[in-house]
């Protein structure tokens, strides 16, 4: 034991007690704690109502005002007590989880691989230590995982459910709630109720002048729109939408409704709607503002958020937002798909250029701005990025980017984030999404320390072997195949032979990890990964330099046979769901297929 440490466990038996609330968000993280102590060492500490006395070393977990801005936490030893405290209740859930750090857990991913709990019959939590933790970004917002995963991952949403055990859940947690999509559509096709009943489809057969005109005037159904200058039609299109919010989620904390998944809003071009001159993004947020008014009239007390994305992503030329955005979010995604290849949007590339322009106009509308504002992120979408070799092997974007990302939307006054990563896998292992988890939260992230801290939990005794063949096989990806063809064998055969020599190092790292199962089997998810690097990156020099076919096809098919045969062992390691093999083995290799290869 070192000196002045407070012991929790010796020997296997309970050294201290934890001392908390014995409901709600802190009762939730002395049971996190317990659980996790328990699984390292054995020993089941007592747990003690923070209203009772109690002698000895304690662990105490408890709220009070200015111990952390937002939903941050502070931890504290001093003689035989840790105090683990929060601002608000939730923040003592992300403090738990830093204690169990601290004592060397680790939550990099799901279990079984992704999280590493050391087995100690001896644990103490050094003396003197002051750990205050305040997140970058006040709202983070997964794009899967339940509440548990969420919390434990330092998000403050988790999606909105109908469910009553899941809604006590959330609420022990302490986590908000969020619900949103392409919701204008489902308005315009049904009748929702006030009462909750379930909605039926809307006849439209006597309400002709409802429906949108095209361009000559004819006016017919399109499922996406109306006619918002007739009066009727949009007193209608506003009650139906705040009988959606209360049919489907009147208590969530945070709602968010897009018109249909177009470049262009179909709108309405008849004279009357015509004459107002108005940009699908006044359209879109004066029937926006009309929704507002009335949920809030009916009772709803959460966020309400617009999208500024494809067609509504140009600021509004004349609306204005009601009471100056009050309770409102902008969601702000207008990121034209696949950009991401071209690096952060900081740098100069034509497109990244006109994204901060966009910003800038929307800026500029937001000038007296009362509400928040919401990055919506493709980061490791491989329905964008399924094409590019450093895309689908899931290494698009770099830590590095992200890290400056981050730091340029904050001083946009940015303060939620969200990441759209279908599928959301980790593949080969939980690295990159653990790092963006981290940057929420530290922005001024220390990128090659939070690698070693990774590196060395995660991989043992071989962790400078996979470090070194990690970080090879990433330059390898990211490097151009090029012309000329006067030396194939330099441009494109180099790359991909490296990549099969450094398959073969893994093997090395395996020898080394012992009898330790779990530790093999990380190792063999990055073999694996490796090889489908190779297979990916022989498929873009079919694409680009030989443009074989029939190559390209043999390689996309053996990239297919890959995830099929491994299918159950990756699903097993937790880091894929079956979705996500499905995803790579089928969705991925199809879109290939069809685009370069001939089709399916
Ligand atoms: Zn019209």
């Amino acid at each position: 034991m070192a000196v002045g440490a407070v012991e929790l466990v010796r020997n296997g038996k309970p050294k201290a007690s934890i001392v908390a609330p014995s409901e709600g968000p802190p009762s939730y993280a002395a049971e996190v704690l317990l659980n996790y102590v328990e699984r390292m060492s054995g020993a089941k500490l007592p747990f003690v109502p923070e209203d009772q006395t109690v002698k000895g070393t304690k662990v105490v977990i408890r709220v009070r005002k200015g111990a952390a801005k937002l939903d941050g936490f502070r931890i504290r030893t001093s003689k035989d007590t840790v105090v683990v405290e929060a601002s608000i209740p939730r923040g003592c859930v992300y403090g738990a989880y830093a204690l169990l750090e601290e004592i060397g857990c680790r939550f990099y991913g799901p279990e079984p691989l992704g999280v590493v709990i050391p087995k100690k019959k001896t644990i103490s939590v050094r003396d003197g230590l002051d750990i205050l933790k305040e997140p970058a970004f006040e709202n983070r917002l997964p794009s899967f995982g339940g509440p548990e995963l969420n919390a434990c991952w330092g998000f403050n949403f988790t999606g909105h459910s109908r469910n009553q055990k899941r809604q006590e859940l959330i609420k022990r947690i302490g986590l908000k709630t969020w619900r949103w999509g392409h919701i204008w559509p489902e308005i315009v096709e049904r009748q929702f109720f006030p009462d909750g009943r379930p909605p039926e489809k809307m006849d439209y057969s006597d309400k002709q002048d409802w429906l949108p005109a095209d361009e000559k005037g004819t006016r017919r159904y399109n499922g996406e729109t109306l006619c918002f200058s007739n009066p009727d039609t949009f007193k209608w299109f506003v009650e139906n939408a705040v009988n959606w919010v209360l049919t489907n989620c009147p208590d969530a904390d945070y709602i968010s409704m897009w018109s249909a998944d177009t470049a262009t809003l179909a709108l309405c071009q008849c004279e009357k709607c015509q004459a107002k001159g108005w940009s699908p993004t006044d359209w879109y947020l004066h029937i926006h503002n009309e929704i507002w008014r009335l949920l809030k009239v009916r009772g709803f007390k959460g966020v309400f958020g617009w999208i500024a994305y494809h067609g509504s992503e140009e600021p509004p030329q004349q609306v204005k937002l009601l009471e100056f955005g009050r309770d409102m979010d902008l969601l702000y995604a207008p990121r034209p798909r696949g950009a991401s290849m071209h690096g952060p949007i900081t740098n100069e590339h034509s497109v990244n250029v006109a994204y901060r322009e966009n910003i800038q106009g929307w800026r500029k509308y937001l000038g007296n701005f009362k509400g928040t504002r919401t990055v919506f992120e493709y980061y490791f979408d491989l329905v964008l990025l399924g094409h590019l070799p450093a895309g689908r092997t899931f290494l698009i974007p770099k830590p590095e980017g992200m890290k400056e990302e981050m730091r340029f939307y904050l001083a946009q006054g940015f303060n939620g984030f969200f990441d759209c990563d279908p599928p959301s896998v980790f593949f080969p292992d939980p690295l990159l999404k653990w790092l963006y988890r981290k940057l929420l939260w530290d922005v001024n992230l220390d990128i090659e320390a939070a690698k070693r801290d990774f590196f060395q939990n995660y991989y043992g005794p071989a962790a400078r072997i996979v470090r070194e063949v990690r970080d090879e096989v990433e330059k390898l990806m990211f490097e151009e195949i090029k012309w000329p063809m006067w030396s194939p064998a330099h441009y494109a055969d180099r790359p991909i032979k490296r990549l099969r020599e450094l398959e073969a190092k893994l093997d090395e790292a395996i020898e080394k990890v012992g009898d330790d199962e779990i530790l093999k089997q990380r190792i063999r998810v990055m073999k694996l990964w490796v090889h489908y690097c190779a297979l990916a990156k022989e498929s873009e020099y079919h694409i680009k330099i030989t443009r074989e076919g029939k190559k390209g096809r043999e390689v996309e098919l053996s990239i297919r046979k890959l995830f099929e045969e491994n299918r159950d062992f990756l699903v097993k390691t937790g880091l894929l769901t079956e979705g996500d093999v499905r995803f790579l083995a089928e969705s991925v290799v199809n879109y290939n297929l069809t685009i370069y290869f001939g089709g399916r």
